[in-house]
């Protein structure tokens, strides 16, 4: 089975994320970068199955600035096979992304995508659905456990107030939640190997396809800072401030 993963670049997790001066979006000069949590639990989950002997082949694919090489060679040092480089000048959003990755999977027929469930940069939530509707592929989104059988996969998603097992045929899309697996770090000997894996560089604008924003970001704002807290010794006093200062009892 080949596995394909895509994986984001975005501002690192533990970054304390600041609006731009001019409220175009999220400042990302001179801030950590790292691949999207979800990315790597969806590289560690290919990985898994490689070493349950369920596939042979794992490529990484990354739609963005040059600067995600560097990810990619992350997803490489972790134990993929492959990476592929779409070089655009920023990431595009959801729909254009997909549909690069729509002309990636025709190439490189996959068995499997495994996607993250969403970007933390944004949060959009769709790329997965989105590639499998493009495809008109079975897709398994939020999976909390990934399992090979002889005609497909077994998934178990997370779903409002439970759990959900879905049994899917190949090929197939699943999208990586949190409780999937814990991802491994790299080694120092596997990020000197990673060097030496191959990394192809294709121009999105050489595939051919309408990257053409459909959404405007018109605003972002820092949300309003809340006043400090008070400590308070007893019911008594909570009792008499909720009387007469906050007039609610
Ligand atoms: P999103 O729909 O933007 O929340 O992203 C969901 C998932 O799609 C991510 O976790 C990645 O696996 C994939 N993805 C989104 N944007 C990109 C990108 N620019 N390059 C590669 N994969 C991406």
């Amino acid at each position: 089975m080949k596995i394909l993963v895509p994986i984001k670049r975005v501002v690192d997790y533990n970054v304390k994320v600041r609006v731009r001066r001019d409220g175009t979006g999220v400042e990302t000069a001179g801030v950590k970068m790292s691949m999207n949590p979800f990315d790597e639990i969806a590289v560690e989950e290919a990985l898994r199955l490689r070493e349950k002997g369920a596939a042979d082949d794992i490529v990484v694919v990354s739609v963005g600035v040059p600067q995600a090489a560097d990810t990619l060679r992350t997803a490489l040092a972790m134990g993929a096979d492959r990476a592929i480089l779409v070089q655009s000048e920023e990431s595009p959003e959801p729909l254009a992304v997909a549909k690069i990755l729509k002309t990636l999977v025709e190439r490189e027929k996959p068995d499997l995508v495994i996607l993250g469930k969403q970007a933390i940069d944004d949060d959009m939530n769709a790329t997965g659905q989105m590639l499998a509707g493009l495809l008109d592929w079975p897709q398994a989104t939020f999976a909390s456990r990934v399992e090979k059988t002889d005609d497909g996969l077994t998934v178990t998603r997370e779903v409002d107030g439970g759990s959900e097992t879905l049994s899917l045929t190949l090929p197939a899309i699943v999208t990586a939640d949190l409780r999937l697996n814990e991802p491994r770090y790299a080694s120092l000997p596997n990020i000197m190997k990673a060097k030496k894996k191959p990394l192809d560089t294709i121009a999105a604008a050489d595939l051919g396809i309408d990257l053409t924003r459909r959404l405007t970001m018109l605003s972002m704002a820092e949300p309003p800072t809340r006043k400090a807290g008070v400590k308070l010794g007893s019911v008594a006093e909570l009792v008499e401030k909720l009387r007469n200062e906050a007039k609610v009892i």
